[in-house]
C-alpha cells in the first residue's frame, strides 16, 4: 500500500493557486516593475487571505483586525511612506493601482485601509510638493518621522475623520471640531460622524479649526492632527449597522476637552488648506475601492456564467445570447470607467488645469455609480442563485451602493462642479 500523499505545506498551496490577472497589466498600462511588484503583493493578499475573510467581517459588520496585521506584515501599511523612512515610497498613483487590486476582494479592508494610507499621503508626497520655510519644513520632517515609525514597526493604523454631518466635509464652511492653542499644543472639542476604523484605528487623524479665544472660524485655519484613539476625552459613541461596507466601523468620535500635543500635527499650520486647494485629486482616494469593486462584479459575472464558481454547481450558462449582450455591456461599461479612471490618476499633481479636475469629478463619477450599475447587472444576469449571501455577489452590490455618498465628491457635487465649471469661468455670473 502506498502511503498518502503529504499535504502541500501552506505556502505551496498558495504559490499554485491561478490568481486573477492584474486591474491593470502592467506593459499595457506603462507601469514600472517596482510599481508592479507591490500590486501583485497586494492583489496576491487580497485573493488568498481578504476574500476569504470578507463574507464574515461584512456579516458581522466587525473591523477587519486580522487583515490589518497581514498589511502590516506585508509592508502595505507604509505603501506611501519614503523608503528612506522604512516605506515602500509608493506615490499617488503607485498607491491607487494598488488599492484597487484590494478593493476586488474586500471593499471594507480597502476603504479604511484608504483613510490609513492617506494620512502617510497627505503628510508625505503631498506635503514635499508644497512651499515650506526651511524651519517649518524641517519641524515637518521630525513630526512626520514619528508617526510614520509608530506605523512601520508597531502597525499603528491611522484614520481620517473628517465628516461632521454638515457642509465642511462638503468644503463649504470651517470644520465645527475646534482646537483650542495652549501651553505645548491644543485642546481638541468636537464631533466626527462615519468615522470609519472607530474603536480600531490607534491614532484619529481629525480635521480641526484652530480657534483662539475671541476668534472668527475660518477654513484656512484648518488644523490635521493625530489623536491617540486612548487619549483622555476620546470616545466612540452609537451603533454601526449599515447596508455596504459594513466592516469599516464607522461610527461617531466625540472628542470632549482632548489634549494633543504639538508633535500631532500632522501637517503645520495652514499646510492643510493649502494641499486641498492645491491638490484635488487627493479627493478621489476614495475611488480606488470602487474601480476594485466594478472588477469583481464582472469577474463574477464571467465565472458564474462559465460555470467555474468553486463551491457551485458546474452549470454553463454562458450559451444564451442575452447573457452575452449583457456581458458585453459589462465588459464595455468597466472599460471606460477604468480608462477615464487610469487617466485621472496617472495625472494627478499639484495645481492641475481646469481640464483634468474636471476629468477626475468625471472619474470619480464613473467609478463610483459605475461599480454599483456593473453590480446590478451582474445580479440581474447571473440570476436568483447568484445573489444568495453564500456567494460574494450581493455583498459587492451592497458595498458598490455606498461610493456615491462619500463627501466631498459625492455623485450629486460632481455633477453640480462638471455642470457649473463647464458653463462658467471664473468670475462669471448670470445674476
Ligand atoms: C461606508 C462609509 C464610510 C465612511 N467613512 C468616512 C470616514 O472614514 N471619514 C469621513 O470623514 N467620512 C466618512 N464617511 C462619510 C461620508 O464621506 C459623508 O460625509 C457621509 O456619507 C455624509 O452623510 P450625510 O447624510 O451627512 O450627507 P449629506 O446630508 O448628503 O451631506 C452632508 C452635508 O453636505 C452638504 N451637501 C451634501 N450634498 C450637497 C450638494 N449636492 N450640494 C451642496 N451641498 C451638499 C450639505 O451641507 C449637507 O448638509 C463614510 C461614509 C460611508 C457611507
Amino acid at each position: 500500500m502506498t502511503a498518502p500523499a503529504a499535504k502541500p505545506a501552506r505556502s505551496a498551496a498558495l504559490d499554485q493557486i491561478d490568481t486573477d490577472a492584474p486591474l491593470f497589466d502592467p506593459k499595457a498600462f506603462r507601469l514600472t516593475g517596482e510599481q508592479a511588484a507591490i500590486m501583485t503583493r497586494a492583489r496576491h493578499l487580497g485573493q488568498t487571505v481578504f476574500a476569504g475573510r470578507a463574507a464574515a467581517y461584512d456579516r458581522d459588520a466587525r473591523f477587519p483586525v486580522e487583515n490589518y496585521k497581514d498589511l502590516h506584515k506585508a509592508g502595505l501599511l507604509g505603501i506611501a511612506i519614503p523608503k528612506a523612512l522604512g516605506g515602500l515610497g509608493a506615490d499617488y498613483q503607485t498607491y491607487a493601482l494598488t488599492a484597487a487590486e484590494i478593493g476586488r476582494y474586500c471593499g471594507a479592508t480597502a476603504l479604511t485601509w484608504n483613510m490609513h494610507v492617506c494620512s502617510t499621503l497627505w503628510s508625505g508626497p503631498l506635503a514635499d510638493d508644497l512651499e515650506m520655510d526651511d524651519a517649518t519644513r524641517a519641524e515637518h520632517a521630525r513630526r512626520r518621522a514619528i508617526h510614520y515609525k509608530r506605523i512601520i514597526d508597531d502597525g499603528a493604523i491611522y484614520s481620517q475623520p473628517f465628516s461632521e454631518g454638515g457642509a465642511a466635509a462638503a468644503g463649504g464652511v470651517a470644520f465645527g471640531t475646534e482646537a483650542k492653542p495652549v501651553q505645548g499644543g491644543w485642546i481638541v472639542n468636537g464631533k466626527k460622524i462615519f468615522a470609519s476604523l472607530s474603536g480600531h484605528a490607534d491614532y484619529y487623524g481629525v480635521l480641526c479649526t484652530e480657534l483662539a479665544e475671541g476668534e472668527k472660524a475660518s477654513r484656512r485655519n484648518t488644523l490635521y492632527l493625530a489623536i491617540p484613539a486612548k487619549a483622555d476625552g476620546v470616545s466612540v459613541v452609537g451603533d454601526w449597522d449599515p447596508l455596504g461596507m459594513r466592516g469599516t466601523v464607522s461610527r461617531t468620535l466625540i472628542f470632549k476637552d482632548v489634549f494633543v500635543p504639538e508633535d500631532g500635527a500632522l501637517m503645520p499650520r495652514g499646510v492643510y488648506f493649502k494641499a486641498a486647494s492645491s491638490w484635488p485629486h487627493m479627493f478621489l482616494t476614495l475611488s480606488p475601492t470602487y474601480i476594485g469593486l466594478a472588477q469583481a462584479a464582472y469577474d463574477f459575472t464571467v465565472r458564474y456564467l462559465r460555470g467555474e464558481v468553486p463551491g457551485m454547481p458546474p452549470v454553463k450558462r454562458r450559451m444564451y445570447p442575452t447573457k452575452q449582450i449583457a456581458v458585453a455591456q459589462m465588459h464595455i461599461k468597466l472599460e471606460q470607467t477604468k480608462a477615464i479612471w487610469f487617466q485621472a490618476v496617472t495625472e494627478a499633481c499639484a495645481n492641475p488645469t481646469k481640464a483634468q479636475v474636471l476629468r477626475a469629478y468625471a472619474a470619480q463619477y464613473s467609478a463610483m455609480e459605475g461599480a454599483n450599475e456593473l453590480a446590478t447587472l451582474a445580479i440581474r444576469t447571473c440570476g436568483g442563485q447568484a445573489m444568495l449571501k453564500s456567494l460574494p455577489l450581493e455583498r459587492i452590490y451592497r458595498d458598490s451602493r455606498c461610493g456615491s455618498l462619500m463627501l466631498p465628491w459625492t455623485a450629486e457635487l460632481c455633477l453640480d462642479r462638471i455642470g457649473r465649471e463647464a458653463l462658467y469661468e471664473p468670475g462669471e455670473s448670470d445674476e
